[in-house]
């Protein structure tokens, strides 16, 4: 798929870059915020910092932005760093900002020093007062023309801890009347005396994002630093900061963010799922997580799929699920072990079936050739589904009825002859005969029948759990609507089905396998299975019934 696509405009850049001899080798960075845990829209970053790096020579840096001390966690560390691994994809280093707060601190003196940086005494409402608008100039802080002297003194006490929270900055002295906003005097440093995850109470001054993410990338010699759009307005700050400090002039690059339909991809927001219980975990199988997808049975390379049909766009769009959709299903179509489980047992009899049992071939998977066969045993009491039989079925019902013949996969083909009811008239039991010269791959009977149902032997069966997921909201952009995003949580996202029978193969499923139960969808064993439960979630079903569902309107 890649081979035949043209080239996306950071290709370009870098294909211009490596004829030009700018550069002889790219370095990118993956710089997650260990905020929460990953998700669909960090998976199409990470498809594309090491995707260039493993197109054209170079790598990348798995760089953790831990530069605010108070929400990051070491279990989102750890989650990370095993979701891009799941992913495929291997880092050059793991980099953490917070290794660079003895660099930072040294830049922040030299800026001191060149008269370029200041600490400002101004309290953060007066300073948002002192702004100014788009359209009008702010105003110099009282505090701007501190000598350097004084400056450095104050900076050291800062860093010294002697004073509270939020009554000092340090602040870039650039231009109160800058157009662009964010070069009115940024904050590069604010006080705050917090435990940080990994350099404890070492520090009670933090970086700010613009004085942390470019030097970071500065010191990593990343040559291209990538990002969302909404940090075009910031680059001016970026190269300003590189300039002055004359260090390694990285540079930064800005792409659209990717978004699905009928979920939400920020981590504040499924951190608030979490927390008040609307989903399991973050792990939850209808969250848009790498974990999430993974434990719903996603394919790490079907996500690198979706990732790179969706591509890098320069305008931010809506991607619709069922491309992801559509990924997963195509590659389990093709990886898939076939199985058959009944869902809604309706019990059937061969009455003429007078062997005990035998043991029945048939193949793992039709699309791979190497995938081997499995046994499944058949008997003279099986189950069927309910709604494949029908006393009075209209025309071109191709299913069992009474008189109709149909095929049981991999087995025999049988006549219904019977229908046994209870007394409020529901079918309880059909009998069929079979005809023993059709067994499947040894069919010498003549008989030709339109429909093939799947089965489980009835001794044979095994009980399991499914697990059945529909989109966690009901509407396409839940943040897009009135009032709190989660009103429009989907009340019937999860169905669970207690008791289903499943061929006696499936006993044995682990939690990376994948199975395709015949006419039903994709499936993958549970992390919640317990010896003697098994627990199955549905991937994603065979057909797209959703987009059936739209058009029926
Ligand atoms: P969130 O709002 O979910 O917290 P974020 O941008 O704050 O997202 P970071 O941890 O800072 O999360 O992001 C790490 C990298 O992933 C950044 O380079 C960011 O631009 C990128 N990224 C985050 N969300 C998306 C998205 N929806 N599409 C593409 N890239 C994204
Ligand atoms: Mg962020």
């Amino acid at each position: 798929m890649s081979e035949e696509r043209s080239l996306n405009f950071l290709e370009e850049i870098i294909e211009e870059d490596l004829k030009s001899g700018r550069y002889t080798r790219i370095i990118t960075r993956f710089p997650p915020e260990p905020n929460g845990y990953l998700h669909i829209g960090h998976a199409s970053s990470i498809c594309l910092n090491f995707g260039l790096t493993q197109k054209y020579p170079g790598y990348t840096n798995l760089r953790f932005d831990d530069t605010n001390p108070v929400t990051e966690e070491t279990e989102y560390v750890e989650s990370i760093k095993e979701d891009v691994k799941w992913l495929g994809f291997t880092w050059e280093n793991e980099r953490y900002a917070s290794d660079y707060f003895d660099n930072l601190y040294a830049f922040a003196l030299k800026l001191i020093d060149k008269n370029l940086a200041y600490v400002d005494d101004i309290t953060a409402d007066e300073m948002a007062a002192m702004k100014g608008t788009p359209t009008e100039p702010g105003k110099n802080s009282p505090y701007r023309d501190r000598s350097v002297e004084e400056n450095r003194a104050l900076f050291i006490r800062m860093k010294n801890g002697e004073f509270p929270d939020g009554s000092r900055t340090l602040r870039a002295k650039i231009d109160m009347a800058h157009i662009n906003m964010l070069m009115r005097d940024p904050i590069l440093y604010r006080i705050k005396h917090a435990h940080h995850h990994r350099t404890g109470d070492k520090w009670c001054i933090y970086p700010m994002y613009d004085f942390a993410h470019g030097q970071s990338d500065s010191i990593e010699e990343i040559t291209h630093s990538i990002c969302t759009m909404e940090f075009i307005p910031h680059r001016e700050l970026y190269d300003w900061l590189i300039e002055k400090l004359e260090i390694y002039p990285s540079h930064q690059y800005e792409f659209a963010r990717r978004n699905i339909n009928y979920t939400v991809t920020s981590k504040r927001k499924l951190l608030q799922l979490v927390t008040e219980k609307h989903v399991t975990g973050w792990d939850d199988p209808r969250m848009p997580t790498v974990s999430g997808l993974r434990r719903r049975g996603y394919t790490p390379h079907s996500i690198r799929e979706f990732c790179d049909r969706i591509g890098v766009a320069k305008r931010e769009n809506m991607v619709d699920v069922g491309l992801l959709e559509f990924c997963v299903r195509e590659h389990l179509n093709k990886i898939a072990l076939r199985r058959m489980v009944v869902f809604d047992p309706l019990k059937l009899v061969i009455t003429n079936y007078t062997q005990e049992e035998e043991m029945l071939l048939s193949e793992n998977n039709p699309e791979d050739e190497n995938g081997g066969v499995r046994d499944i045993p058949f008997s003279r009491e099986i189950y069927i589904e309910r709604d494949d039989f029908m006393e009075n079925p209209p025309k071109k019902y191709f299913r069992l009825a009474p008189g109709q013949m149909v095929r049981l996969k991999s087995a025999y083909i049988i006549k219904c002859e019977e229908v046994i009811k209870d007394q409020e008239g529901q079918v309880t039991e059909v009998r069929c005969t079979y005809i023993p010269e059709s067994r499947s791959g040894a069919d010498t009977s003549g008989i030709s029948v339109k429909g093939t149902l799947h089965w489980v032997s009835v001794k044979h069966a095994i009980r399991s759990e499914i697990r059945l997921y529909d989109r966690l909201f009901r509407v396409e952009d839940p943040t897009d609507e009135a009032g709190d995003f989660k009103e429009y949580l989907n009340p019937d996202s999860l169905q669970v089905l207690p008791e289903v029978y499943a061929e006696p193969a499936l006993a044995t499923a682990t939690l990376e396998e994948r199975f395709q139960f015949i006419r039903k969808g994709y499936f993958v064993l549970d992390r919640d299975t317990q010896s003697g439960k098994l627990v199955f979630n549905r991937t994603v079903g065979l057909k797209d019934a959703w987009a059936k569902e739209v058009k029926k309107g």
